[in-house]
């Protein structure tokens, strides 16, 4: 083959190809766009979606289910047993509070988003949201902190719980020490 046809013949390779493609192009300027111009333009998202998790710690009880449910461990809860002289009202689902909740900790960045942890919540306080816009630079940024108690709060509440053990404790060890007083006096005699 002589270099002018090979010359020639790739002129019209390329035309041959660019016509292609175009009319590819051009086939898509009669097509409705299935693009969207985000963030100015967003998609109507579906009513039961899984994005973001939200916890109520107003209705949260401290009972662990979530954290249970969760196959990646990235819900963490502690609690502190509230002592029989406090009363920390109820939920709006009428479950009594018997638990203070100095942490709840959800490290989003761990989240599948599979909604385990909403279903056993006896009182429905932890629930997944439509919000799916929150990325961070700093991934500790995404572990959500729930718990509103400050630190003299959570150190007051474990005083209270430790000096009410302790309260306990020796109240049970003088009523064994006086049973078993009471085992070692001889029988009165009878008249
Ligand atoms: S949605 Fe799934 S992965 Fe995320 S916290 Fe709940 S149980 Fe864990
Ligand atoms: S299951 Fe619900 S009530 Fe129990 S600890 Fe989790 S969020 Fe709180």
């Amino acid at each position: 083959m002589s270099a002018v046809r090979t010359y020639f013949r790739d002129i019209w390779m390329a035309l041959f190809t660019v016509t292609v493609g175009m009319r590819v192009t051009f086939r898509h300027l009669f097509v409705p766009a299935v693009t969207l111009q985000y963030p100015d333009a967003k998609l109507k998202l579906p009513e039961r979606v899984r994005n973001r998790l939200y916890v109520n710690i107003d209705d949260c009880i401290g009972c662990d289910q979530c954290s249970l449910a969760c196959p990646v461990d990235c819900i963490t809860i502690e609690t502190i047993k509230s002592t029989a002289d406090q009363d920390l009202g109820q939920t709006s689902t009428g479950h009594k509070k018997r638990l203070h909740v100095p942490r709840f900790d959800i490290d989003i960045a761990k989240c599948c988003y599979c909604g385990l942890c909403v279903y056993p919540c006896p009182t429905e306080c932890i629930v997944m949201t439509d919000v799916y816009e929150f990325s961070e630079s700093d991934r500790h940024n995404l572990i959500y902190n729930y718990s509103r108690m400050t630190s003299t709060e959570i150190e007051e509440a474990k005083a209270k719980f430790k000096k009410a053990e302790e309260e306990a404790a020796a109240k049970k060890a003088a009523a064994v020490a006086a049973a078993a007083q009471k085992k070692q006096e001889p029988p009165k005699a009878s008249s």
